[in-house]
């Protein structure tokens, strides 16, 4: 059965969901979008995602058509619609049709479309074995330019670390900061783990890095301390990186995935460590139980 959309209040068939060639989402990457994940036809952390997806908006003073209820609502209806179990979710929202120039407040209005489909970021054996990756010499947006807490359309400043690790060989970029501190991957956040004083720590970079306040790096975090593992959020360099015990990512497409090397230097004992993968027993749990969707 061909796939449906939700656009603009409407279920239509995937092929007949097009937006205007005059929308600034696509003329200048305006707009703001959400991935999420569902389990079970629950809609993981929908609300959080929201939450997020109305302060990008907010930041790029872009007026969301829809409240929050709304888009609660028209997300379950294609996530249903499309018998969704297990899957993946892209909401998003482009400025809409304007003219050619750039003035966002011509455009009369914003266009909302939900995708419900099914997303496989990395092979399953990553996820035992642990991901390559390369530092990229692309640094991540400057906070004072695009800032990286918004989740906007305009993704071109990792795609292009994205083809640096492409021609590595690899699938995945750690990406530095303006001031030569790690900040995250192309698509995901970024936690190293090392000893102190006879006990495991995690680390991983503050906001002010420059980072996504990714959905899933904050689950990561409240089962770490569940867990009683320490967590430092500290600026991190490249040299913490080649040194950790563990590495592992998170976002809502790769979930939680070991990383076993970085630019040829192998991490901890070039397997996934055992702090991965109690975070990874932990955040399976979670789904498992109840997959929250707050
Ligand atoms: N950083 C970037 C740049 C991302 O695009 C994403 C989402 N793919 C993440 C981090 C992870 O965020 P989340 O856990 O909310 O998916």
């Amino acid at each position: 059965m061909p796939k449906l959309v939700w656009l603009n209040g409407s279920i239509v068939k995937a092929d007949q969901a097009v937006v205007s060639v005059y929308d600034h989402g696509l003329l200048y990457g305006d707009g703001v979008f959400e991935g999420i994940r569902t389990y079970r036809g629950r809609i993981f952390k929908l609300a959080t995602h929201l939450r997020r997806l109305e302060e990008s908006a907010c930041a790029l003073r872009l007026e969301l058509p829809y409240d929050r209820e709304a888009l609660s609502a028209a997300t379950r209806e294609i996530v249903e619609a499309n018998d969704c179990g297990d899957g993946y979710v892209r909401l998003c929202v482009t400025r809409g049709r304007g003219t050619l120039g750039l003035n966002p407040f011509l455009c009369k209005e914003a266009s909302t479309f939900i995708i419900a489909d099914n997303i496989t970021l990395y092979p399953d054996d990553l996820y035992r074995d642990g991901l390559s990756v390369i530092t990229s010499s692309i640094i991540r947006n400057h906070p004072q330019a695009l800032s990286p807490r918004i989740k906007s359309m305009n993704y071109l400043n990792n795609i292009l670390a994205k083809i640096e690790a492409i021609d590595a060989g690899v699938l995945e970029a750690i990406m530095f900061n303006h001031q030569g501190n790690v900040a995250e991957c192309t698509g995901d956040n970024l936690f190293i783990v090392r000893e102190r004083a006879g006990a495991p720590v995690i680390y991983t970079p503050p906001l002010h890095a420059g980072i996504l306040e990714g959905v899933t790096m904050n689950v990561v975090l409240d089962l770490a301390r569940e867990a009683g593992i320490e967590v430092v959020r500290t600026d991190l360099t490249r040299h913490d990186l080649y040194t950790a015990d563990e590495m592992f990512l998170t976002g809502t497409a790769a979930e939680i995935i070991p990383v076993t090397t970085v630019d040829g230097r192998t991490i901890g004992a070039g397997r996934p460590g055992a702090v991965t993968a109690r975070l990874i027993s932990a955040f399976r749990d979670l789904i498992a139980q109840n997959a929250p969707e707050d």
